[in-house]
């Protein structure tokens, strides 16, 4: 408790705090008590007319009381109703009964046989420090000064003996000092009460903050634990249901990939048992197809592996949007589907060929679209299907309109789920793994457009995506008329090809796709052999390099044919997964590269764009 223990006072704000509650806690026995003080110091003028046989005396004295004392008593009063009282009181009721006590010690010091005065004065004392809420340091003062007041007129004015002061100080004095004392606990302790309240206060305070604290932390502990619980819950099923669709989807695989292996393997033994050539072209298509088949489900597999593990990376290059289209259109015109049930294949291009080129990857463009075409002309049994792509506000939007079996608002929300397929009882050519959707959906989103679906059960579907090109994605440019050299005839019977390759079939297959046009091959079974060609032979037009080979890779022989050939175009074959391969191969200085499998037409286009020139 910071209080001065000698002046009674609090240290800094809490003196003033203390002052306004001790003016109001006071107030109501202040006024009382004063009034009655006040009472009585008129009534005891009663004393003055019976015990008084002097009547200048008595003259003298009711002056004091009703011309002097009471009329400042009843002004304080009357004063202590008004608003500025609070600031004063102390000081006028110290006044009031300093001049109350003068009056009295005036009557003592003239009458000083009259004992009645005496028990005046002693009244005073009691009602200063008792009564009317004086505080300790302003009674005190008041009542020494009175005490001082009546020694002065008692030595100076009075006729009494000595004794007669001496007694009287001795009552005084003792007076003052017990009220003093008094007067100085019961201040002390309605400070230290104070003190004890405002300490309960605050504690209280900070209970009931801490409550509120503990309410809220509780409240959003049991927010976060429903929270998590529901998270957790999610995760659950989640997890279930991923683990159910991974199993049936294991199952299927298994499924998927042991039935082309089948054909194949079958119809590879069979081979050599065939009857007539007619025979043999037949297994061999069998085996094709078969084989066809087996890729593209190993090719969605590693898609839907890459894009789960985020490596799939567009690669953007220049290209005709219709050219596309018209590839597409012409593919499924005799798709084994369109033709067994008389389907109509149309296609709607959205731009002029002038305008239709664009910037973006065609191959993941073009498998968005031949997975949605493949699927309307699998589910669909008759009727149309038609293919075609707009421009609307900045965005390309393609769509696969299909008169096929259409789904209803429940199936349209899970089939771009992995995994997932609706159509569950399946003709031998519906087959599908219930990836293709989902692969669909998962390249769109990499374009940064959406895929979606409008479709009616009955009526057939419309599947949508967009992609905007004006973001950076890719973008469309004018189109300058183009050299087709599509279906040019080639003849490069004075060029020459380095081909590094170390399966020999692999070779075996490039000698039989070039063969028309006579060019003339080395053949390097290692990185190593074709550096040593490419010293050798400065005739060398251009090289077919694989990736991985023993010995030396296609990346190391690049690095060491560049330098001493600087001119010579080196095309990197990389296998159709391998992103990484193509991008190192375009570091270290192959100038395009190309897909195995190997498609033909794109093959010769690609060596033709760079041994024509
Ligand atoms: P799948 O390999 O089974 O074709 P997709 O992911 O391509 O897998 O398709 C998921 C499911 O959506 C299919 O099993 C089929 O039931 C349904 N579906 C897809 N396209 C169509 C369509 N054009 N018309 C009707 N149903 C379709």
């Amino acid at each position: 408790m910071d209080l001065n223990i000698f002046t009674l006072t609090f240290q800094g704000a809490n003196e003033a705090r203390f002052m306004t509650k001790y003016y109001y806690d006071s107030l109501l026995q202040f006024r009382v008590s004063f009034f009655l003080v006040t009472i009585l110091y008129a009534l005891f003028g009663y004393l003055d007319t019976i015990m008084v046989s002097s009547s200048d005396y008595r003259y003298f004295f009711h002056l004091i009381r009703y011309a002097v004392v009471v009329p400042l008593l009843s002004f304080v009063l009357i004063f202590s109703f008004t608003k500025y009282f609070k600031r004063t009181w102390q000081f006028l009721v110290f006044l009031s009964l300093f001049v109350g006590g003068l009056g009295v010690s005036t009557m003592t010091v003239l009458l000083p046989e009259n004992y009645s005065y005496f028990g005046g004065m002693m009244l005073i004392f009691f009602a200063g420090y008792f009564f009317i809420k004086l505080r300790f340091f302003y009674a005190t003062m008041a009542g020494w000064f009175t005490v001082i007041g009546y020694n002065v007129g008692a030595v100076f004015f009075s006729d009494a003996g000595s004794e007669t002061i001496i007694n009287n100080n001795f009552f005084y004095i003792s007076a003052n000092l017990i009220g003093m004392f008094a007067a100085y606990y019961i201040e002390y302790y309605a400070r230290r009460d104070f003190y004890l309240t405002q300490q309960l206060d605050k504690q209280k305070l900070r209970v009931e903050e801490a409550n509120k604290g503990l309410e809220r932390k509780v409240k959003q502990r049991t927010f976060e634990l429903e929270r998590r619980n529901i998270e957790l819950t999610e995760a659950k099923n989640r997890a279930e249901q991923s683990d159910k669709l991974k199993s049936a989807f294991l199952a299927n695989m298994s499924h998927e990939i042991r039935t082309p292996m089948n054909g194949i393997i079958g119809f590879a033994n069979l081979l050599g048992e065939a009857e007539d050539k007619e025979e043999h072209d037949e297994f061999v298509k069998v085996i094709i197809e078969n084989g066809e088949h087996l890729l593209s489900l190993i090719n969605e597999i590693i898609d839907l592996s890459k894009i789960e593990t985020g490596l799939l990376e567009l690669d953007k290059r220049e290209f005709s949007l219709n050219q596309l289209m018209d590839e597409l259109y012409t593919f499924f015109k005799s798709d084994k589907n369109v033709l067994a049930k008389d389907l109509m294949v149309s296609c709607k291009k959205g731009l002029p060929d002038e305008k239709s080129i664009i910037i973006f990857d065609r191959t993941r463009l073009k498998q968005v679209l031949m997975n949605l075409i493949n699927n309307a002309c699998k589910f669909t049994e008759k009727g149309s299907v038609e293919l075609g792509y707009y421009l609307n506000a900045g965005q390309l939007v393609f769509y696969v309109k299909d008169t096929g079996p259409g789904l209803d608002i429940a199936q349209q929300k899970y089939i771009f789920e992995r995994f997932l397929q609706v159509t569950l009882d399946r003709k031998p050519e519906q087959e599908g793994t219930g990836l293709g959707l989902a692969i669909a959906k998962s390249f769109v989103n990499l374009f940064g457009g959406d895929i979606w679906i409008e479709s009616e059960p009955g009526t057939g579907s419309v599947f949508y995506f967009n992609l905007p090109i004006e973001n950076g994605n890719g973008k469309l440019i004018e189109f300058e008329k183009q050299n087709s050299s599509y279906d040019m005839e080639h003849n490069w019977k004075d060029k020459v090809i380095l081909v590094a390759e170390d399966v020999p079939t692999n070779f075996l297959l490039v000698k039989k796709m070039l063969r028309k046009t006579e060019v003339n091959l080395i053949w390097a079974k290692n990185g190593k052999e074709a550096v040593d060609e490419c010293k050798k032979d400065q005739q060398i037009d251009l090289v077919l390099m694989d990736i991985r080979m023993p010995v030396m890779n296609g990346l190391e022989a690049t690095k060491l044919i560049m330098p001493i050939r600087k001119d010579l175009p080196i095309i990197a074959q990389t296998a159709y997964a391998m992103d990484s391969d193509r991008n190192r191969s375009l570091e270290v200085g192959c100038i395009d590269y190309i897909s195995k499998p190997i498609d033909l037409k794109a093959f010769i286009e690609l060596i033709s764009k760079y041994i024509d020139k």
